[in-house]
């Protein structure tokens, strides 16, 4: 029986609750209407970089049509920011190559999946992402598969259209003054950031070339000398010491003191960029001397007098 002596206060307090927020809403409603927004761009701070880090370069593996329908309907969840055709191409119908801007580079486009860079995941969060048309393809070969990593898959690389690398050289030089934060070695491939299951843009991709134009890393070739001196005729660095120094440059490698699977698909990446005429994924002194030429180009940081590198952390 006493709770319905309740009641009546419960009906109160519902009642003057709705009343409350009833009123507490227009009068907010009220504020808004009279307050103008107005957004003023007088001052700016100088602690400010941009979102976008690096530029990844690949081959779509298929001509125009196919490639422009992958990248650009729902269904295939691929995407990129730009797409550049190539001369000679039956499914490209204009007269001239245009580079066609497909995202917004303040939009994520979906191109890198899985990947990593220096330290960095989700790689499509923080990059541009270039697709050429080429017809470059690597495959593996389904009754071979266990019997040699190395071996086991078969690929077909082809000439990029030198035109299309003109039109990419382009495409990127202006993107350098427009995103600060895209260093030389923020410059490349999908293979890099992705070692163990992509071959693109391929040993064929003139990362030379691009370089000659001011857009990415290159070695300098005294430099290799000295060390191709050092390592031939002192020592050469152990398995570990190259992979700290693939790690140190920006490859995901885990330190297994080892020449396993994955640093064979490291040192294949490795080759297709900055070796593109040995690319079995071996080490050898030209690797190791590479390597160290462009960590003291630009990482001088991680080398010490002896030539030893300071490893990164996990
Ligand atoms: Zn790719």
């Amino acid at each position: 029986m006493n709770a319905f002596k309740f009641i009546p206060i419960v009906l109160f307090l519902i009642f003057f609750n709705n009343e409350f927020s009833f009123s507490q809403v227009e009068k907010l409603n009220h504020s808004l209407k009279e307050l103008e927004y107005i957004e003023k761009t007088t001052y700016s701070s100088e602690s400010v970089n941009t979102r976008i880090r690096f530029v990844v370069i690949h081959y779509t593996s298929t001509n125009w049509e196919q490639s422009l329908k992958i990248l650009t309907k729902a269904d295939y969840e691929v995407s990129s920011h730009y797409l550049i055709p190539e001369s000679f191409d039956e499914t490209y119908k204009e007269k001239n190559l245009y580079v066609y801007k497909i995202v917004d580079e303040n939009d994520r486009a979906w191109h890198a999946g899985e990947s990593s860079w220096q330290g960095r995941n989700h790689i499509n969060d923080q990059s541009i992402g270039i697709e050429l048309v080429n017809n470059s393809e690597c495959y593996y070969q389904p009754d071979n598969k266990e019997l040699n990593y190395k071996e086991n898959y078969l690929c077909s690389f082809y000439d990029y259209d030198p035109k299309q690398i003109q039109l990419l050289i382009k495409t990127i030089k202006p993107m350098l003054k427009r995103h600060d934060e895209i260093k030389p070695t923020h410059i490349i491939g999908h293979s890099d950031i992705a070692p163990n299951r992509k071959y693109d843009p391929g040993p064929r991709f003139p990362w030379f070339t691009l370089y000659q134009n001011g857009i990415g890393a290159w070695y300098d070739n005294e430099i290799v000398d000295k060390y191709w001196q050092e390592f031939t005729t002192i020592k050469m660095p152990t398995i570990l010491d190259i992979q700290c120094a693939l790690k140190s440059y920006g490859y995901k490698i885990n330190l297994t003191g080892i020449e396993d699977k994955q640093t064979n698909a490291v040192v294949r990446s490795f080759h297709y960029h900055f070796r593109p005429w040995d690319t079995k994924g071996d080490i050898d002194v030209g690797t190791a001397s590479t390597l160290w030429a462009l960590l003291e180009k630009y990482m001088p940081n991680v080398i010490d007098a002896n030539s030893k590198i300071t490893c990164v952390k996990e």
